[in-house]
């Protein structure tokens, strides 16, 4: 049986401040069914993690080298030393913005791994590509290249997230949800066998919210999800988190 996961993505948000709502969410949630795993931004990684107790804390994103000249970045190995167990890889936002490919994501998620980093994958279609039916083609393609072959259900977990429904209050239908989950699992197991294929996570993101968390998690092969917006207030996240606990 897999573990339900609630994962939180601040992006560029939150300062020292910010730390009150995960020490919230600390306390509300240290006994749910559901794991928890808080990414704030770089600056805020440590200290979140003296404060976290039973929740995770992530990175956004990682360089693929352990060291070096790579002005700005951050390595597996930093985020592990400063108390990270899990990073994000291949956000549409860093797809789109530092032109990050999938082979990228590959070598980032490889050297996560080798820290004992969880991934956390990300893959999703543009309304455009959804639009001209090549869905499940995009996500087969970004599944094949971003996931190295050292992916185990310990060390990764796959978000769903059509880039369309980011930050947009659009949501796909209950059908479509179905449909590329069903379509990502049956692609790792063909892969990576039915051991390792049904024990990755899988984690619906996009305009996930208080409201419409219950219902997304009813979908079949949806194991938690990404959340960025109503994840920087405990008070939006905890019902997601406990719609979550709700299906256990
Ligand atoms: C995200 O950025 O990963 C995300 C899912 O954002 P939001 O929940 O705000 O749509």
């Amino acid at each position: 049986m897999r573990r339900k996961l609630a994962a939180g993505n601040w992006k560029m948000n939150g300062n020292g401040a910010s730390l009150a709502e995960i020490e919230t969410l600390a306390r509300d949630h240290a006994e749910g069914g559901t794991d928890l795993v808080i990414c704030p931004p770089a600056t805020l990684i440590s200290r979140a993690a003296a404060v976290a107790g039973p929740i995770d804390i992530g990175g956004q994103d990682c360089h693929m080298a352990a060291s070096g000249a790579h002005t700005g970045d951050i390595s597996a190995s930093q985020l592990r030393d400063a108390g990270a167990t899990a990073v994000i890889l291949g956000h549409s936002e860093r797809r789109e913005a530092h032109e990050e490919d999938s082979a990228m994501i590959r070598e980032k998620a490889r050297a996560a791994h080798a820290e004992d980093l969880t991934t956390i994958i990300c893959v999703g279609e543009s309304l455009a590509q959804r639009d001209a039916q090549n869905t499940l083609d995009i996500i087969g393609a970004q599944l094949s290249l971003s996931v190295p072959d050292t992916a185990t259900g310990h060390n990764t977990v796959i978000a769903y997230e059509p880039i369309w429904a980011i930050g947009t209050g659009k949501v796909p239908s209950m059908n479509e949800i179905g449909q590329v989950h069903d379509f990502i699992r049956s692609n790792l197991e063909r892969r990576f066998g039915s051991g390792v294929g049904r024990s990755v996570r899988l984690l619906y993101g996009g305009s996930v919210k208080p409201g419409n968390a219950a219902e997304i998690f009813s979908v079949s092969n949806v194991d938690g999800a990404l959340v960025g917006g109503a994840s920087l207030k405990a008070a939006d996240f905890s019902p997601i988190v406990a719609a979550l606990d709700a299906t256990t």
